[in-house]
C-alpha cells in the first residue's frame, strides 16, 4: 500500500482486528501469549537432544518446566495425571499438583498400518516400561502410560528401529494422519490414499516448516466410501471421489473440529488428484501456519479462520497464493452408506479377507498385544490396521483361517460379532491419566457396556455412546447419538458427585451433525446405565421403518 502524505496511517477497525489475531501472514509476528512465545524461543522440535542428552541423565527432576508443559508434546510426551487426586480438584489445582513424574507417550500410526514387528515391539515397551499398558486410540494411535524420562531414548531407539515414532504426536504441528485402514485392499475403495499419507510423513512431519503451527492439526485421508476416517471433523480431509472426467480422486473438506465451538468441515468444490494430494495438503497447512490465528488458543484451529473468511476465499488463496494454479472443479464425495468402523468380515480386492474386531474402549495391555500378534501369525497374516473407531483389524486372511481367528481373538477379549452396545462405545482416557479429567471414562464404560448388554440384549441398531471425561471432546461426543461430558453433578441427596452432561442426536455421515446439549438432562454415573437403557427402549418402542437413532 502506499500513501501520499507522510502522515502516520490510522490502523482501521480491519487491521486492529488482524493485528489482534497475530497472524504471521499480515505481519504480526509478536507472540500475543505464553504459548506463542515458547514456541518462539526454540523450536519445540528441538527438545528431542535436550531429552536425550540432559534429562533422561538427570530424571524428572532435571526438566525445565517449559518443555516438561510445553514442547515435550511435539515429541508424544504428555506428564500423566498424580494417582488418587479427585476430580473436584481437577479446575483448582496448579498443573504441577496434577501432574505425576511418569508420562504417556503417543505412538503416532500414520493410516493405521502396522506390521508384526511393530506391533510385537509396541508390545514389549508397553510391558517393559509402560506397567503393561496400551490405549487405542479414536486417532489410530496407541498410548503408553508410566513412562519414566530415563527411558524415553531408548524407547524411541526401538520403536524407530521398526519405523514408527512419537514425533509431533501431540503439539501444535501436523498430528498423525489418519488413513483409511482398508486402503489398498478393500474390494469397494475408490481409490488408495496410501501414497500420500506416506509422501506427507516423508516431506513434512518433523520439518520445522511446520512445526511451527497456531494449534494443533488433524488430518484425514481416506478414499473408502464409508469415510472411514472421520472427515467432517478433520483440519483438513481428503475423501474419495470419483470424478466424472479425470476418473478417481479427492473431495477436499476443511476447517472440522470439535471441542468449543464445534465445525463440520466444509467443502471447497475441488477435485485433487492422488499425487497432487501432499502439495494441496501444505498449502491448505501453510494457510494455518500463516494465517492461523495465534492470540487466543481457544480460537486459533483452522476452523475460526474458515468460518471468517468462508470457503470461497479460503479456495482463491489456496490457488493464487501457495498452488499458483487453480484446481479444478469436483463433485461431492458420496455420503457414506455403511459404518466405517470395519467391524465382521469383509472381503479384499484379492479374494483374500479381513476381520475387524471390536475391544472394550480400546482399552488393550502389551501382553494381550504380544497375543495377537501371535494370533494374526498363527493364521497366516501379517498386518494389521488401527482405526479411528478404537478397533483393530487383521488383514489379508485366506477364507479358511477367518472362523478360527475370530474364535481365537474372542479367547482375548475381541470380538468380531460384538453387542451393539460394546461395538459402539467408545471412552477417552479419563481420570485414570488425564489432568483435565473430572471423571472416571474407561472403567465406566466398561461396566456400562456388560450391564447394557444383559439389558437391551435386543438392540439391533447402533446407537453410539461416546464417553469424555472433560468438557474437551477427545471422544467426539458431539457427533455421537448419546455423548456423554463428564462433571460433577448433584445427586438425590445433594452431595456431588460423578455424572454427565448429555448431548443427544449428533452423527457423522449421511445424518450428520452435533448433537444437542439439553440442560435438563444430567445423570450421575451411578443412574447412567437406567437412563440409557430408557432411551434404547423408547427408541426401540417408537421408531418407524429405517429411522435411526440421531433422528
Ligand atoms: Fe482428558 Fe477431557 Fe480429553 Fe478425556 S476429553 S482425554 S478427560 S482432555
Amino acid at each position: 500500500m502506499t500513501t501520499t502524505t507522510d502522515a502516520p496511517v490510522r490502523p482501521t477497525r480491519a487491521s486492529r482486528a488482524q493485528k489482534g489475531s497475530g497472524q504471521w501472514a499480515l505481519g504480526y509476528r509478536e507472540p500475543l501469549n505464553s504459548n506463542e512465545q515458547v514456541k518462539k524461543d526454540d523450536d519445540a522440535l528441538n527438545v528431542r537432544a535436550r531429552i536425550e542428552n540432559i534429562y533422561a541423565h538427570g530424571g524428572f527432576e532435571s526438566i525445565d518446566p517449559v518443555d516438561l508443559r510445553g514442547r515435550f508434546r511435539w515429541w508424544g510426551i504428555y506428564t500423566q495425571r498424580k494417582p488418587g487426586i479427585d476430580g473436584g480438584k481437577t479446575a483448582t489445582l496448579e498443573p504441577e499438583q496434577l501432574e505425576d513424574s511418569y508420562f504417556m507417550l503417543r505412538v503416532r500410526i500414520d493410516g493405521g498400518q502396522l506390521d508384526l514387528d511393530q506391533l510385537r515391539t509396541i508390545a514389549e515397551l508397553s510391558a517393559t516400561y509402560g506397567r503393561d499398558t496400551a490405549d487405542l486410540t479414536d486417532r489410530q494411535n496407541i498410548q503408553l502410560h508410566w513412562v519414566r524420562i530415563e527411558d524415553v531414548p531408548t524407547i524411541w531407539n526401538k520403536l524407530e528401529a521398526v519405523g514408527l515414532t512419537t514425533q509431533e504426536a501431540c503439539g501444535d504441528c501436523p498430528r498423525v494422519i489418519l488413513g483409511s485402514p482398508v486402503a489398498g485392499i478393500a474390494a469397494d475403495e475408490i481409490i488408495d490414499g496410501t501414497w500420500a499419507v506416506e509422501e506427507i510423513e516423508r516431506r513434512y512431519i518433523g520439518s520445522k516448516e511446520f512445526s511451527n503451527l497456531p494449534r494443533k492439526f488433524k488430518t484425514a485421508i481416506s478414499g473408502h466410501p464409508s469415510h472411514d476416517t472421520v472427515p467432517q471433523i478433520n483440519d483438513v480431509a481428503f475423501v474419495g471421489v470419483e470424478h466424472p472426467e479425470f476418473g478417481p480422486g479427492f473431495d477436499l473438506w476443511v476447517g472440522g473440529g470439535l471441542s468449543t465451538n464445534p465445525m463440520l468441515a466444509q467443502r471447497l468444490g475441488v477435485w485433487v488428484p492422488l499425487e497432487d494430494v501432499p502439495e494441496v495438503w501444505a498449502g491448505v497447512t501453510g494457510i494455518f501456519r500463516d494465517y492461523g490465528y495465534r492470540r487466543l488458543r481457544t480460537r486459533a484451529r483452522l476452523k475460526f479462520l474458515l468460518a471468517d473468511w468462508g470457503t470461497q476465499r479460503f479456495r482463491d488463496v489456496l490457488e493464487t497464493e501457495y498452488l499458483g494454479r487453480p484446481l479444478p472443479d469436483g463433485p461431492e464425495a458420496p455420503a457414506p452408506q455403511t459404518p466405517g468402523d470395519h467391524v465382521g468380515v469383509h472381503k479384499q480386492q484379492d479374494g483374500r479377507f479381513y476381520v475387524g474386531v471390536a475391544l472394550t474402549v480400546g482399552r488393550v495391555s502389551g501382553s494381550l498385544l504380544a497375543k495377537v500378534a501371535d494370533v494374526v501369525e498363527q493364521h497366516g497374516s501379517g498386518r494389521v490396521r488401527t482405526t479411528a473407531h478404537q478397533k483393530l483389524l487383521i488383514l489379508d486372511l485366506d477364507e479358511h483361517r477367518v472362523e478360527p481367528l475370530i474364535t481365537a481373538l474372542e479367547g482375548l477379549g475381541l470380538y468380531a460379532r460384538p453387542s451393539a452396545w460394546r461395538r459402539n462405545t467408545m471412552a477417552c482416557t479419563g481420570i485414570e491419566f488425564c489432568k483435565l479429567a473430572i471423571i472416571n471414562t474407561k472403567d465406566r464404560a466398561a461396566e456400562l457396556i456388560d450391564e447394557l448388554e444383559q439389558r437391551v440384549p435386543e438392540l439391533d441398531t447402533p446407537i453410539s455412546v461416546n464417553v469424555n471425561g472433560c468438557p474437551n471432546s477427545c471422544a467426539r461426543i458431539q457427533t455421537a447419538d448419546i455423548g456423554l461430558k463428564g462433571q460433577l453433578v448433584v445427586d438425590e441427596s445433594g452431595a456431588q458427585v460423578e455424572g454427565f452432561q448429555v448431548h443427544l442426536g449428533g452423527a457423522l455421515g449421511l445424518e450428520a451433525g452435533f448433537g444437542r446439549k439439553l440442560r435438563a438432562h444430567k445423570v450421575t454415573g451411578a443412574a447412567l446405565a437406567d437412563y440409557i437403557e430408557r432411551l434404547a427402549r423408547t427408541y426401540l418402542a417408537e421408531r418407524n421403518d429405517g429411522e435411526v437413532f440421531a433422528q
